[in-house]
C-alpha cells in the first residue's frame, strides 16, 4: 500500500489547522450546506470537508456519507485518506477509478465494505497559505468528473476556508458560532424594522443639580424578549460588524432627539432647561476604523441640525486599542469640526496614561467601579482621587459614572468632580419619560 504523503511543511500545517480549534466540534449547518451543494454540483452521493490531522482525517461536514460507507462516521485513519494527496500537493485530485490507481488500489476504503471507487477533491487553503484538508466528493462507482465540476469544487473549497476563518474569529471573540449567525440575522432584521431605541441618562452638575447633558444608551426592543440592554446584543453586533450600522442609527437618533429638545418651546421642556443640553454617544472600535466615520458624524449633525459643540463622542481604551494613524486623523478631523471627545470607563484599561497622552480627550469618565469603591478604604479613596486628579490636571472635564448615593456625590464634589451621572439622579430613560422628568424640574 502506498503511504498517504505528507505536506512539505507538515509541522506548520498542523499548527495552522490547530489554530482554527475546529477539530472535534459539533455539526455546522453552514458547512453542511456547502458539502450538500458540492455533492449536487458533481452528481455524487457524498461530499466531505475532511480536515487532515496528524493520524486521522476528521470530517467537519459529511453530507451523504452513510449512503456510501453504509455507516455514519466523522473520521477515518490518515492512511486511508485520499484527501492527504490533495493536501500534500496543494492541487485538486481526481481519481476516476481507485481500484485501477496504484496509489489507492489497496486502500482500506477501496478494498473494504466502504467500496469507494471514485474521488475528486480540492485543497482547503487556510489563512497561513497552508492546506487544512480538502473538500471532496466520493462515489461507489468508477466515473469521470467534468473539468467544470472540479473547478466548482475548488471555488467551494475557498468558501469552506472563509467559513472556517469566520468560526475562528467568533471563537476568539468567545462566541458560539451558531449563536452569532442566528442572532446577527435577527439583529440585522431588528435594525431594519426600527427596533433600536435610545434611552437617555442625564449628566448632572453636582453643585447646582442642573442637567448639563444626556448620554445616549442603545436598547433593542425585541419583539419576544422585551427591552434588551446593550450587554445582551453588542457582542454579537461587534462580532458580525453590525455595530457599524447600529452605531450610525444611534448617532442619528440621538442627535435628532437632542436637537428637538434644545428647540422645544420652554413649556414642554422644563422652562428652557433643555436649550443648552448636549449629548454623548458611545462609539465602538469597529465604527472608529470605518473609512467614512467622519462623514457619518458630520451627516448626523447636518441631518439633525445639532451644533457640533453639543455632541461628545465616547471612546474606550478597548475601542482605541490596536488602531493607528488613520483613526488618529479621523478623530482630529471630528474634533476640528467642534465635536468633543471623551475617554469612557477611564481607569479600567491597562494603559490609561498612554491613551490620555495619545488621544488627549476633552472629557474623562471615571468608571463606576472607582465611584463604588469610594469610602471602602483609604487606598480605594486614594486611587479614585488620583484618577480624578490626573483628569483635572490634564485640563479635562471629569465626569463620574454610576453615582448611586448622596454620600458618593458628596465625596466626588470634595475631590473636585463637577459633573456626574448615575441612578441617584436618574437611570437611563426613554425619550418621553426623560422629557416628563425634565418638564417636572423646569
Ligand atoms: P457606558 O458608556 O459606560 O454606559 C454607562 C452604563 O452604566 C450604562 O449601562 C448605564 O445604564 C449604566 N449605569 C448608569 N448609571 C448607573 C448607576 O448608577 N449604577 C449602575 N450600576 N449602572 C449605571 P448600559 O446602558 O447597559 O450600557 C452598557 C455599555 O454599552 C455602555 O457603557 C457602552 O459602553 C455600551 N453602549 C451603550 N450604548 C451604545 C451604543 O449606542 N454604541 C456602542 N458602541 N456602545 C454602546
Ligand atoms: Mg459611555
Ligand atoms: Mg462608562
Amino acid at each position: 500500500m502506498t503511504a498517504a504523503p505528507h505536506h512539505p511543511r507538515e509541522g506548520d500545517r498542523l499548527a495552522s489547522l490547530r489554530s482554527y480549534q475546529v477539530l472535534d466540534t459539533g455539526p455546522d449547518a453552514a458547512l453542511d450546506a456547502l458539502t450538500g451543494a458540492a455533492a449536487r454540483l458533481l452528481g455524487a452521493p457524498a461530499a466531505l470537508v475532511a480536515l487532515l490531522d496528524e493520524d486521522r482525517q476528521w470530517f467537519a461536514s459529511a453530507s451523504g456519507l452513510e449512503s456510501v460507507f453504509g455507516y455514519q462516521t466523522r473520521q477515518t485513519s490518515r492512511e486511508a485518506s485520499f484527501c492527504a494527496w490533495a493536501v500534500a500537493t496543494e492541487q485538486a485530485l481526481v481519481v476516476p477509478d481507485a481500484s485501477a490507481d496504484s496509489r489507492f488500489a489497496d486502500n482500506a476504503l477501496v478494498t473494504g465494505p466502504e467500496h469507494v471507487r471514485a474521488y475528486a477533491g480540492a485543497p482547503i487553503i487556510g489563512r497561513d497559505g497552508l492546506p487544512l484538508g480538502a473538500l471532496c466528493v466520493v462515489d461507489r462507482h468508477a466515473r469521470q468528473f467534468a473539468a467544470a465540476g472540479v473547478q466548482a469544487l475548488g471555488e467551494l473549497a475557498t468558501s469552506v476556508a472563509e467559513l472556517l476563518e469566520l468560526r475562528r474569529l467568533d471563537a476568539a471573540a468567545g462566541l458560539a458560532p451558531r449563536q452569532v449567525l442566528a442572532e446577527s440575522h435577527e439583529l440585522r432584521a431588528g435594525i431594519d424594522a426600527g427596533q433600536l431605541v435610545v434611552h437617555y441618562q442625564p449628566v448632572v452638575d453636582l453643585a447646582s443639580g442642573d442637567w448639563r447633558g444626556v448620554e445616549a444608551l442603545v436598547r433593542w426592543d425585541h419583539p419576544r424578549r422585551g427591552l434588551l440592554a446593550p450587554g445582551a446584543f453588542l457582542p454579537v453586533a461587534e462580532a458580525s460588524g453590525l455595530v457599524v450600522p447600529l452605531g450610525r442609527e444611534v448617532l442619528t437618533l440621538a442627535c435628532t432627539q437632542v436637537a428637538l429638545w434644545r428647540a422645544a418651546p420652554p413649556a414642554t421642556a422644563g422652562g428652557g432647561a433643555a436649550a443648552d443640553l448636549h449629548v454623548a454617544v458611545n462609539l465602538s472600535g469597529r465604527q472608529l476604523s470605518e473609512p467614512d466615520v467622519v462623514d457619518v458624524v458630520t451627516d448626523a449633525l447636518v441631518v439633525s441640525g445639532l451644533p457640533a459643540q453639543a455632541l461628545t463622542l465616547e471612546l474606550t481604551e478597548t475601542s482605541l486599542a490596536g488602531t493607528g494613524a488613520q483613526v488618529d486623523s479621523a478623530l482630529a478631523r471630528v474634533r476640528e469640526a467642534g465635536v468633543r471627545l471623551a475617554l469612557d470607563d477611564f481607569g479600567t484599561g491597562y494603559a490609561s496614561h498612554a491613551y490620555l497622552q495619545r488621544f488627549q480627550p476633552d472629557v474623562v469618565k471615571i468608571d463606576r467601579c472607582f465611584v463604588a469603591a469610594l469610602g471602602r478604604s483609604g487606598r480605594d479613596d486614594l486611587l479614585t482621587g488620583s484618577l480624578i486628579d490626573l483628569g483635572l490636571q490634564l485640563g479635562c472635564e471629569v465626569v463620574a459614572e454610576g453615582v448611586e448615593t448622596a454620600g458618593q456625590a458628596r465625596a466626588l464634589r470634595d475631590l473636585g468632580v463637577r459633573t456626574a451621572q448615575g441612578y441617584l439622579f436618574s437611570p437611563p430613560r426613554a425619550a418621553d419619560d426623560l422629557l416628563a422628568l425634565l418638564g417636572a424640574r423646569g
